[in-house]
């Protein structure tokens, strides 16, 4: 039996911050209280520090030069480890347009990554190094030409059934999230069949007017990738897409709140609108985040520039983002004026129960993984524990 006792913290539960202790028993939590005493293997004074749930971040392509596309176990394990410096303990491995073999093999090589990661928590002797893969989310492809933000034009087109169930085969049933237009041709038909297979149907880079998001959200669309972002455009004529996903309660919006991607009002009218049970804080974080200011020349060819943290196309589109979960978190505070329990249930709990995890994991409850972290006053991670196991 792996006692540890975490005293002396702020414990952030989904609806209050209280100042106590916490107990974990075999990698789950046990019991919270006030003062707990005690037999432990290990105590951590946590010395007035935040106690959370670790963050769970369902979009994320890539930071610190690697990315989920180059189909490598490597990167992926980079991917993890730089994940955790900023409280993420559990991650999806985030794909992007590509030709069919290339994102089949980013699929394949993701899937057994994580299949791997499953069982390594089993291995006491190869100890865990960074966040755990908890699967996959494929994005792109199947959008649209006007709302393609950074994908590369010459490869979208509409989804065929046959290929969806051969990336549906190479994912082993990791894929959780597909992230496509609704209004494209096929595209219902897919949703529909995602629902059945268990995936998330994800609304992205999308020109959707209400009614063709309407006919999506009926099928099964249940998440709207990067609210706002590479969305058709809200006015009062044309409530677009938008309106329907911030109205629909069927619907969790994923928020990138980097203070760029979204002015801090509308990151304050998704919360108002949707709650925080409806908000998810993704990173969208891509290759380049975490690289000095420069120019790089991406895998399609194209250039992308980097500064002060903002990723454009040449042409002044944003190509993804240089957000970490830590920095959405504090940005949800400080720039947004939200509660910082909501901020916290927002990267954790939500994400957990977009994908089906919330049994496990996304709270501090009695009976959940020990998935947490210690941050200070000002969301700088302390300290990261899985299953118990202090990682970082
Ligand atoms: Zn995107």
């Amino acid at each position: 039996m792996e006692r540890l006792l975490i005293k002396n913290a702020k414990i952030i539960t989904q609806n209050l911050i209280v100042d106590g202790s916490l107990l974990a028993l075999n990698g789950r939590v046990a019991a919270l209280g006030v003062h707990i005493e005690a037999d432990v293997d290990s105590e951590i004074d946590a010395k007035g520090l935040f106690l959370s749930p670790g963050f769970i971040d369902i979009h994320n392509h890539g930071r610190m030069g690697f990315d989920v596309m180059d189909a490598s176990v490597s990167s992926l394990l980079n991917i993890a480890i730089e994940q955790i410096k900023h409280g993420v303990t559990g991650f999806l491995a985030t794909t992007n347009t590509a030709e069919k073999g290339v994102l089949w093999r980013a699929v394949n090589v993701a899937a057994e990554f994580c299949d791997v990661d499953r069982q390594a928590e089993r291995t006491a002797n190869k100890p865990r190094r960074g966040a755990q893969c908890l699967g996959i989310y494929v994005e792109g492809n199947h959008i649209s030409m006007k709302k393609r933000g950074s994908h590369p034009p010459e490869l979208l087109r509409p989804i065929a059934q046959e290929n969806l169930n051969t990336l549906l085969s190479a994912g082993k049933g990791n894929i959780r999230v597909m992230a496509f237009a609704p209004e494209l041709p096929g595209s219902l038909d897919a949703i529909r069949r995602l629902r059945h297979a268990s995936v998330v149907a994800a609304a992205a880079h999308t020109d959707a007017t209400f009614d063709e998001a309407m006919d999506g959200i009926n099928a099964g669309v249940t998440l709207a990738a990067h609210t706002f972002n590479s969305m058709r455009a809200m006015t009062h004529r044309d409530p677009s897409i938008i309106a329907a996903c911030l109205l629909d309660d069927r619907v969790v919006c994923e928020a990138i709140a980097d203070g760029t991607h979204l002015d801090p009002a509308i990151l304050q009218l998704i919360y108002r609108l949707k709650g925080p049970d409806r908000v998810c804080l993704i990173s969208d974080s891509v290759r380049y985040n975490g690289l000095p200011d420069g120019q790089y020349n991406r895998d399609d060819g194209r250039d992308v520039t980097v500064k002060n943290g903002v990723i454009r196309l040449g042409d002044g589109r944003l190509a993804g983002s240089s957000l970490s979960m830590n920095e959405a978190v504090r940005n949800m505070v400080r720039l947004a004026g939200i509660p910082l329990f909501h901020a916290v249930r927002m990267a954790s709990f939500v994400p957990s129960r977009v994908i089906g995890m919330d049994a496990a994991k996304g709270s501090l409850d009695v009976g959940k993984d020990a998935d947490m972290i210690l941050f200070d006053e000002d969301v700088n991670v302390e300290a990261a524990f899985i299953g118990g196991k202090r990682i970082i």
